[in-house]
């Protein structure tokens, strides 16, 4: 019998510690119900003792979305876990998710307490917590570079006290496949009560190894794994969700005895939401995912595709509901055949949502001759992230030229107050960001610009993302239009209503 693979998403958690990825609790919500579509098994949405803008969002998400358990993360920490509890209780299956380091580096360096304490430390965690819930998980942090004996003892011991779940995570992503597997192997013969708890494991992908390491696990007896849409994470990010479970039915072969339930056909509108929402871009060349991943170049590749698909191409773009027809809308397009768009490629507006689409739509349409699925993927994006901003742009000026000093005269909404800035600079959209920074009188700095077309052709959509720094803290912002000095001004502002929303969230601590 064919076992079931539990996929465990920490896009929210681990995922939203990439550096700048901050999501404020809407957009968090609309990523959990997207990860709920995808049918993940656990979605972990937050470390709700972190700030109270934390707090709120796992709140939400523990009330309003249903189907997955819901999971809080919390140190071994009394105050950690009844914080933790509270935010997630309201959900149909609550989780709490504990974690304490078992590695010499860090119970030395960083807990500063002995192993022995510590391992009580994570008993009693373990027991409070399930005064709480049934549904306990606990990680060994830094695991693979732990002693084996005191794992072993730690695991015994956190399951007698009731774990249902034990996670073994490559923190650091140091792991090596056979080695990974070996420890898994002992951990399994020696701990004499393991049979008890589910294993799982969360690796990182420092050296391009998580996917792999997490893979093999699964022939090693693990039945969770820990994964991240687009492998996103802190450092070089955590294993790939999509990878893992693309992986597992492509070479259904070798994976012939575990299978998940992960409906893959949401995988590329998941992806490409929270891509959006972070402001991360997907490499083009990402497996499963990326844009040249269905791309063919080379004459002897195109004749061998035309020939059969098999040739050159092993994943069919339909199993991750991506690529499913050409659109073609133009400015004639009414609501109806704009609706009908969305709905093929998976998105359901209500009423509010779809009437702001469809603005952007045929404000779009009037510049473009055509709208591709990108460009509609563009506007959602734009519709979604745009929630209350603080500040938005009602008019936009700007002068360049060879021999002419760059200026430019930008108008802003806040409230119902407007605010006129002009300002010159080293080129039309420094010029227009020094007016910005005039208005708002926030000390910013630009850390990173970046400029994309979404499609192809001379009218094509500009994406730009940018990320800005205030007071040790980045954010992205993003922002389209088919001219690139305004999709400038549209990302800068994106930033700095993130910033403001981040403060007034009550996370400016
Ligand atoms: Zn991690």
């Amino acid at each position: 019998m064919s076992e079931k693979i539990y996929i465990f998403d920490s896009t929210l958690r681990d995922g939203e510690q990439t550096p700048g990825a901050k999501l404020n609790p809407k957009e968090k919500l609309k990523i959990a119900k997207q990860l709920a579509k995808l049918n993940v098994d656990i979605i972990e949405c937050g470390f709700p003792i972190s700030s109270p803008g934390e707090f709120k969002a796992v709140e939400a998400i523990a009330k309003e979305v249903k189907g997955p358990v819901i999971c809080g993360l919390a140190r071994a920490l009394p105050k950690d876990i009844e914080v933790c509890w509270e935010a997630i209780k309201k959900a149909e299956q609550p989780r709490i998710h504990v974690f304490l380091a078992s590695s010499p580096i860090h119970m030395k360096y960083k807990l500063r307490k002995d192993p022995e304490e510590l391992l009580n430390m994570g008993i009693e965690a373990v027991k409070y917590a399930r005064k709480f819930t049934p549904e306990v998980q606990y990680s060994l942090e830094d695991a693979t570079r732990s002693e084996l004996d005191y794992m072993c003892r730690v695991i015994e011991g956190i399951i007698n006290a009731g774990a249902r779940v034990i996670n073994l995570p490559d923190t650091v992503g140091y792991a090596v496949p056979e080695q990974f597997c070996e420890m898994i192997d002992n951990i399994r013969n020696r701990v004499p009560n393991i049979d008890k708890a589910i294993i799982s494991v969360h690796c990182h992908n420092d050296l391009g190894l998580a996917v792999v390491n997490s893979l093999e696990a699964i022939r090693h007896g693990v039945r969770q794994i820990e994964c991240n849409i687009n492998g996103i994470g802190e450092r070089a990010g955590n294993a790939a969700l999509e990878e893992i479970v693309v992986a597992m039915i492509v070479r259904k072969d070798y994976f012939k005895d575990y299978h998940h339930d992960i409906n893959t056909k949401e995988i590329y509108k998941t992806s490409r939401m929270v891509s959006h929402l972070m402001g991360i871009p997907i490499p083009v060349n990402k497996a499963v995912i990326g844009t040249n991943a269905f791309k063919h170049s080379s004459g002897i590749h195109q004749d061998g595709i035309l020939k059969n698909m098999q040739t050159y191409e092993i994943i069919n773009a339909e199993l991750i509901g991506g690529k499913a027809g050409q659109i073609n809308l133009t400015a004639r397009s009414g609501r109806h055949a704009v609706r009908h768009e969305l709905q093929q490629m998976g998105f359901t507006p209500d009423d509010e949502e779809f009437e702001k689409i469809y603005a952007l739509f045929l404000d779009l349409a009037d510049k473009k001759k055509q709208v591709f699925r990108e460009d509609l993927e563009a506007l959602i994006a734009d519709s979604i992230v745009y929630t209350a901003p603080t500040y938005s742009l009602e008019y936009l000026q700007t002068v360049s030229g060879t021999k002419s000093i760059p200026s430019a005269v930008v108008k802003l909404k806040k409230d119902k107050e407007i605010f006129i800035e002009t300002a010159t600079g080293s080129g039309p959209i420094d010029a227009a960001y020094n007016a910005i920074n005039k208005i708002t009188g926030l000390e910013l700095r630009l850390e990173k610009y970046n400029l994309r077309a979404v499609t192809e052709g001379r009218d094509a959509l500009g994406e730009v993302s940018i990320t800005i720094e205030y007071q040790g803290k980045n954010y992205i912002g993003r922002g389209t239009s088919t001219d690139i000095v305004e999709a400038s001004v549209k990302a800068y502002l994106n930033g700095i209503n993130k910033l403001i929303a981040f403060y007034a969230g009550g996370n400016g601590r």
